[in-house]
């Protein structure tokens, strides 16, 4: 495990330079706003997985303030409200991101489990969360999305997955 962290980071990093030539934000794959980079980043070495598609601002509709959309022929993009970033710290960012990525990356859906403090049990809760007490217990909450915390709940509704019907 130690050893694919170890080669996914230095793959992060072959593509961070390769992609320096075509402008901020760009890379192999996608388009990652530079705010964001940290948490992607964060993410492909936490779950040793390349985000290959774009990660956005955009104003989102509806009070919501995140989306993963995915295409039929398998194309993905999260969105990310821009005035709920502004307003945003950092471990609310750190949970929307994962929440999202959780979803397009891992094809994971919501849990909407409460534990006996009263917060959630995977950063798959359907409404954002993010705070101190998630940055307090940081690794509980990266564990979730890797066992059955998340992944029990696939079958259940994914309200922030948006199918795209038409391609663009
Ligand atoms: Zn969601």
């Amino acid at each position: 495990m130690k050893k694919m962290r170890k080669m996914l980071r230095v793959l992060t990093i072959s593509l961070a330079v390769s992609a320096a030539g075509c402008g901020q934000g760009f890379r192999a794959v996608g388009y990652v706003e530079p705010e964001l980079r940290r948490y992607v980043e964060a993410f492909e070495t936490e779950y040793g997985v390349l985000v290959q598609y774009s990660v956005v601002f955009e104003g989102l509709p509806g009070g919501l303030v995140g989306q993963c959309r995915r295409w039929k022929d398998g194309r993905r993009k999260v969105v990310i409200d821009r005035e709920f970033y502004e307003s945003a710290g950092h471990w609310a960012m750190h949970q929307l991101v994962f929440h999202e990525l959780g979803h397009c990356s891992l094809g994971l859906g919501h849990n909407e489990g409460l534990n006996g403090d009263g917060y959630p049990v995977s950063t798959m809760y359907p409404y954002a969360f993010g705070g101190r007490y998630y940055g307090a217990h940081l690794s509980y909450y990266n564990d979730s999305l890797r066992d059955g915390r998340a992944r029990d709940a696939a079958v259940q509704r994914i309200g922030c997955v948006k199918f795209m019907n038409e391609y663009d």
